[in-house]
This record gives structure tokens, sequence and C-alpha cells, in this order.
């Protein structure tokens, strides 16, 4: 028999399902069970160009359309998603392993915030009026015309909605290609898209490895490229897309420091250190994986994430008291658990888990080190997996130099009851996402993003406007032209 899971077919172009077995075939594995639940094709050459001509040729039409017309399609779209949240968070769940308890507030329900934002800004994407004397200029925002967006697999309904819904509120028409680990989620939402109204061509979805991406990046007709991925597929991605002087927004990887004060609440600080390592069992690209502790209190700090850390369910990802799930894919785990070995080699201090889980799937059990010191592999590279690395410091100058000592500049966060140092504290870290006394919130009103190598341009808010449009600008004389000759 068929799983639900099964898609009608591997992708989803003008407007319909679209098959074609001619490319490599991606097995979909459910990461609790190890099973194969689903298949698609690659897209082949053929694929790659009936998705790039129908969204050149949607665009132009969709670009005429009110900013109100195409906003009230993005609403509807929205709409749809939280009616059918379960049946798309039961889909989140198969095509990443997360939790059922975390896929039902998280995935299909941010994706509609953003269709449901960007559908609001539409109407009002206006240019200005600039007085020069009896004359004047006028700016118009226009639309880039054909994006790419290119996924991870953390987040595959979220970022198929983060980077469609500006991208369509602003006039242009998307090609998405999904990560081969997760190619499910981002076949309903265009499926959906197609419900809510939205013409055919506008939003089209594709399967396929590194090289479908690559090919789509490259292809002259397209104008924008937002990828969310490593930082080393960025640098490729960004470089390609620079040959034809094609505009880009990365979202890149994160190695993002939380810095815990002594006068911090303690517990508060602890729900930050687990939101900001543990959730989607560490598979967020924003995750605070260097916990700077005072050593003040570091060791009742430790105490206190032990003991709640214990409360961490690993199961069923289906039963919704499971709050924890495995890791994506049999690889992420072995890297994962690689990266533990390292830890444990290197000399840190093990508080917690430190082993792959006694139970089907892929899981980790959620795991700290305390004792880490800066320049231990743990504390430098990103794992993106559910390992926290507790580091221990005394003073302020001190903690955010190393902080700071780093490739990546995605998210920082700051505890403490300290007003002044709170703020000046996090203007002094180099980071694009940051948070005090919290961690982790990401609504669609904030701009997401980093800075260094975590990335370029910031998606969400009324930022990721300026990266999904471009702005003409035209000067009107209204007397009579001087010229030398
Ligand atoms: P990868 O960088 O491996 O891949 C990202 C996407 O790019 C995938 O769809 C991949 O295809 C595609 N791709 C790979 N090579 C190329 C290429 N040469 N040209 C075009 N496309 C290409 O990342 P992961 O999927 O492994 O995701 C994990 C990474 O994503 C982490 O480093 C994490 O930090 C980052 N991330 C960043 C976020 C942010 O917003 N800043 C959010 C979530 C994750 P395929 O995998 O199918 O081969």
């Amino acid at each position: 028999m068929t799983h639900p899971a099964q898609p009608k077919a591997s992708h989803f172009i003008n407007g319909q399902y679209v098959e074609d077995t001619g490319g490599a075939e991606i097995p979909v594995i459910y990461a609790a069970t190890g099973e194969r639940i689903a298949t698609v094709h690659a897209a082949t050459p053929a694929i790659v160009e009936q998705a790039l001509a129908s969204a050149k040729a949607a665009q132009k039409e969709w670009a005429k359309m009110t900013g109100t017309e195409r906003g009230r399609i993005l609403r509807r779209a929205a709409d749809i998603i939280r009616d059918r949240n379960h049946e798309l968070s039961v889909l989140e769940t198969y095509d990443t392993g997360k939790p059922l308890q975390e896929t039902l507030v998280a995935d299909a329900t941010s994706g509609a915030d953003a269709l449901e934002y960007f559908g609001g800004l539409a109407a009002s994407l206006t240019g200005e009026h600039i007085p020069m004397g009896e004359d004047w200029v006028y700016t118009v925002r226009e639309p880039l015309g054909v994006c790419v967006g290119i996924g991870a697999w953390n987040y595959p309904t979220q970022i198929a909605c983060w980077k469609g819904a500006p991208a369509l509120a602003c006039g242009n028409a998307m090609v998405f290609k999904p990560s081969e680990t997760t190619p499910l989620c981002a076949l309903k939402v265009a499926e959906i898209l197609v419900e809510a109204g939205l013409p055919a061509g506008l939003y089209n979805v594709i399967q396929g490895m590194g090289e479908v991406g690559g090919a789509l990046v490259s292809d002259p007709r397209v104008d924008k490229v937002s990828l969310t991925g490593s930082v080393p597929t960025g640098k490729k991605v960004y470089a390609a897309a620079a040959a034809d002087m094609k505009h880009v927004t990365m979202e890149l990887g994160g190695k993002s420091p939380m810095i815990v004060f002594e006068d911090a609440d303690i517990d508060n600080a602890v729900g930050g250190a687990i939101n900001g390592n543990f959730y989607s069992s560490g598979q967020v690209c924003s995750n605070g994986t260097r916990v700077f502790v005072h050593k003040d209190i570091k060791e009742k700090f430790l105490t206190r994430l032990a003991e709640r850390t214990a409360n961490a369910k690993l199961g069923d990802p289906m039963d919704e008291n499971v709050n924890f799930g495995p890791m994506v894919t049999e690889n992420q785990m072995n890297i994962v658990l690689g990266y533990i070995e390292k830890g444990k080699a290197e000399g840190a201090r093990l508080v917690c888990g430190g082993q792959r889980a006694d139970m089907d799937g892929y899981f980790i059990e959620p795991t700290i080190f305390a004792d880490v010191k800066d320049e231990m592999v743990i504390a430098r590279e990103e794992i993106f997996g559910p390992v926290m690395a507790v580091l221990d410091f005394e003073d302020e100058d001190e903690v955010i130099a190393r902080a700071n000592d780093t490739e990546f500049g995605l998210s920082a966060g700051v505890f403490t009851k300290d007003l002044s140092r709170a703020h000046r504290v996090i203007g002094a870290l180099e980071a694009g996402s940051c948070f005090i006394n919290s961690y982790n919130d990401a609504p669609v009103e904030a701009p997401f993003g980093g800075v260094k190598a975590s990335g370029v341009g910031r998606e969400n808010s009324k930022e990721a406007i300026q990266h999904y449009s471009q702005v003409k600008s035209v000067y009107v004389r209204m007397g009579d032209v001087e010229a030398a000759f």
C-alpha cells in the first residue's frame, strides 16, 4: 500500500504535479524508523526547463496585478494552511522526523504567518515622490523577475514559505528546490497556493541534489537566488550567482554565543539554552551552541540544566507527548556522533547524554559538555545536532571578544537583569539576529539573517521586501532642457 506521505508526483510545475522518472531516484526515509516512506525523482534537464519557462512566462502578468489582488491570494493560502495544520504537520514530521508536538506549532503555522504578513504588505509596496523645485523624481518598486529558492532540510515548509511569500508579494515568480533529504512539504505549499488562486507557473517546486540547484542558479532567466544552507554551499552559490550579477539572499550556518551573566534568572537562562540547543534536536541554524556562563553561577546553572534536560522525552515523533526527535538522516546522526567523540577526546566534561539513544531511528541523546575551551572543535564548528558546549567566563569584555572570535555571525543572546549591560553587550556582538533574556524567537515581523560568513540579506519583516524588489527612479523635468550645445 502506498504510504500517505507519498506525493502525487515529484515536481509541481505550471499549476500541476509533473512526473519524470528519468531523473535519479530520491528515497524519502522516515528518520524515526529508518523506513522508506516515499520516493521522488530528481529533475531532469527537461523538468528544469519546464519550471523556468513557466515561471518566466507567468511573472509579467502577475506583476501587473494590484498588490491587493496578489496579497489576497497569499492570505487565502495562509488560511488554507491553518485549516490543514494537522495534516501538514504530520507531513512535516514524516519529512524531517521532528516531533509533532513541535511541528504543530512551528512549521505550517510559521509558513502561514509569512503568507499572511507578506500578503498584507503587498498592497503597501509603493515608491516615493522626491520634490526637486518645479521638477520631481518618483520611484517605482519593481519585482526582480524569476527568483530561485533553495532550501535546507530542517524546516522544509517554513523555508518554502519564507522565500515564496515575499517573492510573490513583490510580483516575482519562484522556482523552489527543496533539500533532497526533505522533498515533500514544499509540494504541498505549491498545491495550496494554486488552490488559493495563484495563477499557474508562479510557484514551481522541482526536486534534486546540488546539480539541480546549480543548474537553476546559473540559468540566465533567473534574477535572484535565495539559499538556506551551509556556509560552503553558500560560497559556491553566491559565486555562481555573481557571474551574472544576480541578487542573492544567503541564510547560512552559525556557532552562536549565548551569554549568561551572574545576575541572570537561572531558570530562564536554562530555558533559553534548552530552546537554543535542543529544539528540533539541535538542527537549527541560529542555535546558541556556545553557552558562556559566568563562573560564579556555573555549577548552579549546570545542575538545573541537567535536571531539566532529563525531562526530554525521546520516542515516536507522532506521539504528542514526545518532545525530542531523531536526527534527520543516518548521515547527520553519524556526523553529530563524530563531534561528540571529538568533545570527549578533547577533554570536555560530559554532563549528560553523549551517545546514540538505544532505540530505532536516528536518535541522539541531548548532550551537554561543560568546561569547554574556545579552541576545541566542538566550540568552533557548527555541529547541527543536540550538542551544547558550556564555557566559563569572568568578565564582560573578555566574553564579548571570545563570543565574536568566530567566522560566523548569525545570532547571539544575553541573559542578565542589568538593562544597560544587556543592550551594551548586544551592541558589541557581531550577529544579525539577537535576543535579550530569550533565545530563538523568529516571528515573521522581525528581520532574520546573519553577518560575517553567516549570510547576506534578511528574511522576514519589511526588510525582506528590499531583497525581492528593486527601485526604479524617474526624473521628471517640467521646463526646457538646457544643453551645452
Ligand atoms: P547544504 O548547504 O548542504 O544544502 C543546502 C541546499 O543547497 C540543499 O538544497 C542542497 O541540495 C543545495 N545545494 C548543494 N550544493 C549546491 C550547489 N552547488 N548549487 C546549488 N544548490 C546546492 O545544507 P543542508 O541542507 O545540509 O542544511 C544544513 C545547513 O543549513 C546548516 O549548515 C545550517 O546552518 C544551514 N541552515 C541555515 C539557516 C539559516 O536561515 N541561516 C536555516 C537552516 C539551516 P541537496 O542537499 O539536495 O544536495
